[in-house]
Order: C-alpha cells, then sequence, then structure tokens
C-alpha cells in the first residue's frame, strides 16, 4: 500500500473528514483491520487565512512548500493539499517536491466526465469562485463549464465558510441560504454542482438536495485511496 500525503489544517474540521474517509475507503477497499498509511503535516489555518486575505500568496507557497517537503521527508508516496482555495499555490508546491501532488480539481472533473456532466455550478470561497487556477482548469482541461453564484450570494458563501464552517459552526439559516443558492444555479442550466471548498459537506449534503453534488473532500479522498490500494489489491 502507498503512503498517502496529508496537506492539512486549511481547515483541521475538513482534514478530519479527510482523514475519516481515507481510512473508511482503505477499509472498504482491503477489509479486516487495514487502515491507511498516512503521512500528515497541519498547517495553523490562522496563519493562511490572513496572508490570503492580504493577496500575499507567495507567502503562503513558501509555508506550503516546507510542510510538503516534511510530507515528503516523512515517506509519503504522493500528496493531497486538503483545500480546493490552496491549490491557487499548487504549481509553487509542486515544484518544491519530488512526489506528485493529486490535484483536487483533476478528481473532481474526472468524476464528472465519468458522469457526463458538462456544466456545472461550483461553490467555495471567493478566491476559488473569482479566480482561474480552479475554474479554467476545469473548463479547459476537461471542457466542462463552470457557472458561479452571483456577487452578492458569493460573498454569503465565502463568508459562512470563514466565519462558521472552518470554526465547526453548522448554522441551519446557513444550510436553507446555501441550498437556495444550490437551487439558484441549477436554475440557470448547471447540471451538477462542485462543493468546492472541503468544509461545505458539513453543512449540505445529497439528501438535503435533487440537484447532483460533488463533494471534493469525498472525491478527493476516495481517488486517494484508489492509488494507495492499486497495487495491494492485486
Ligand atoms: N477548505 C477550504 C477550501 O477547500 C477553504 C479554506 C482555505 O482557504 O483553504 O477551499
Amino acid at each position: 500500500m502507498k503512503t498517502i500525503g496529508l496537506l492539512g489544517g486549511m481547515s483541521w474540521e475538513s482534514t478530519a473528514s479527510y482523514y475519516k474517509a481515507i481510512n473508511e475507503g482503505v477499509k472498504q477497499q482491503l477489509g479486516g483491520l487495514h487502515s491507511a498509511k498516512i503521512c500528515m503535516y497541519s498547517v495553523d489555518f490562522d496563519e493562511i487565512e490572513k496572508l490570503q486575505h492580504k493577496g500575499q500568496w507567495d507567502e503562503t507557497g513558501i509555508i506550503l512548500s516546507n510542510a510538503a517537503q516534511s510530507i515528503q521527508a516523512g515517506g509519503a508516496d504522493f500528496l493531497l493539499i486538503c483545500t480546493n482555495t490552496m491549490h491557487k499555490v499548487a504549481d509553487q508546491i509542486d515544484a518544491s517536491i519530488s512526489i506528485p501532488i493529486l490535484h483536487i480539481a483533476d478528481a473532481t472533473a474526472e468524476k464528472l466526465t465519468a458522469d457526463g456532466i458538462k456544466r456545472v455550478g461550483l461553490l467555495g470561497t471567493k478566491f476559488t469562485m473569482e479566480q482561474d487556477f480552479y475554474k479554467k482548469r476545469i473548463t479547459d482541461k476537461y471542457d466542462i463549464e463552470v457557472l458561479v453564484p452571483n456577487e452578492q450570494e458569493q460573498d454569503i458563501v465565502h463568508d459562512v465558510i470563514y466565519n462558521e464552517l472552518c470554526l465547526g459552526k453548522i448554522n441551519p439559516e446557513s444550510k436553507t441560504k446555501y441550498l437556495t443558492i444550490v437551487g439558484h444555479l441549477f436554475s440557470a442550466g448547471a447540471e451538477a454542482v462542485i462543493l468546492g471548498c472541503t468544509e461545505i459537506a458539513l453543512l449540505i449534503q445529497q439528501q438535503d438536495t435533487d440537484v447532483p453534488l460533488y463533494d471534493t473532500t469525498e472525491i478527493h479522498a476516495s481517488a486517494a485511496v484508489a492509488i494507495a490500494t492499486n497495487d495491494t489489491k492485486n
């Protein structure tokens, strides 16, 4: 079995979901007492969040590259950056290590492609919804059109992530707001919606809506399990 590298702590609330999903996936694949081989480095999110909101992305890239090097030195065979937003500096991190990065947008877009989805809605931080590093990759590499909420709705989605979900607060009013926004994306033509922030599945789940939801945490974790267990099953 391969060792999965996790660059976590962004926020730890979602890294806990990764840890659980990966171990459950390995148990499902291999049975018995099997559990995942994981090497994790969990950063202090306060430092990262402050730099993000000041636009100091290179600084975040240095912190995350150092962490990624520790993960590599700890024996990981490949790396997951356990946040959609910080894939903004995925190239910077990639250049600092020799193990491969399993990119969260690739794992998600491959599942969308397998399911025949050609137009998808995206919820995430404003960085993820506004900037090109995530949407453009999905559109250019996989030919999938990406729709985002209007600006006011983007603010709601963003604020709930940082002020509630990353702090472990689950607010029923925020859930209602998110589901309304999912409905608007569907009305605008999205065939499905990407939960493009690793905490969103703490708030809304598939049973809450008929619109197909693609939870990036779950997809990323299960893609990692498939890679890690591939050589063990045969
Ligand atoms: N976990 C979130 C994401 O997937 C947001 C926290 C962060 O800014 O990294 O984008």
